[in-house]
């Protein structure tokens, strides 16, 4: 039987329930006809001229992302910008584009839960959970024994897709860590949750000098986890081939592709 963009879709809000996404989001359908056929699937962190001409290519119906590529106010599709670049070569190219999003965050195998699942993380629970203790944004969890916080830094390099920025890290290399938070993508907010203040070391994305500086200083004071900074794409990409599996199970006929280009924004670093 031949799926449609609906069943595809279907699926989707399924596995990653619109109800579930922070208000301020803007997952779900974006563009593409529900009755249009689906045999080919794409998933990309972002909808991006890259990734978008890549599902394009590769003759998906579908490119599922992570990150909504119209999450503030649009006045205009047009093609001298991006946004509108990409959504006009999507609808050309017979490709509908949706995205979950924080929908796809806090659920039992979201974002988080995969990179703590990958690091081997036990005893996981989100660092903000919903009404369902077993759902929320994060996850903090314990490693079989405590390893130094460089040992850690150079796990999750080994285990993320290579980025300019690698992986960054506030803390003695050789300081034991066992207890772990983490948020994939930009997890700032949950700096002084005290969930996160417990754990020995917090991963997540995105970490501004003001934030990671305040963290660190109140941590000297008054205790606190050491920080690592990894690459927001890398930290998501991760999660694609879960979505990805998920998506073959719920469609079987239908297939499914993850996409390995990079679309974290830095081209190179020097270091000094
Ligand atoms: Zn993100």
């Amino acid at each position: 039987m031949t799926s449609t963009l609906a069943d595809a879709n279907a699926a989707i809000t399924a596995l990653w329930p619109l109800s579930e996404a922070e208000s301020w989001d803007a997952p779900g359908l974006l563009s593409g006809d529900p009755h249009a056929p689906v045999n080919r699937i794409h998933l990309a962190v972002d909808a991006v001229l890259d990734t978008a001409d890549e599902a394009v290519g590769l003759g998906a119906q579908l490119l599922l992302v992570h990150h909504p590529l119209l999450l503030r106010g649009v006045t205009s599709v047009a093609e001298d910008r991006y946004k509108g670049a990409v959504i006009a070569r999507l609808i050309r190219g017979g490709c509908a584009l949706v995205a979950a999003h924080t929908n796809a965050d806090i659920v039992g195998r979201g974002t988080s839960a995969v990179l703590a699942e990958r690091l081997g993380l036990t005893a996981t629970r989100p660092i903000s959970p919903t009404s369902d203790p077993a759902q929320g944004i994060g996850r903090v969890g314990t490693l079989a024994e405590p390893v130094a916080l460089g040992a850690l830094a150079r796990t999750l390099a080994a285990l993320l897709p290579a980025t300019a920025s690698g992986v960054r890290v506030a803390g003695e290399y050789d300081r034991p860590v066992r207890t772990i938070a983490l948020c994939a993508g930009a997890g700032d907010a949950y700096l002084s949750h005290p969930e996160v203040q417990a754990a020995d070391v917090y991963i997540t994305s995105d970490l501004r000098h003001h934030p990671a500086s305040e963290a660190i200083e109140n941590a000297r004071v008054s205790g606190g986890p050491a920080l690592i900074d990894v690459s927001h794409w890398a930290s998501e990409w991760l999660w694609l081939e879960t979505a990805a599996q998920q998506m073959r199970d719920a469609l079987p006929g239908v297939t499914v592709t993850v996409s390995e280009l990079r679309t974290d924004p830095w081209d190179f670093a020097i270091l000094q």
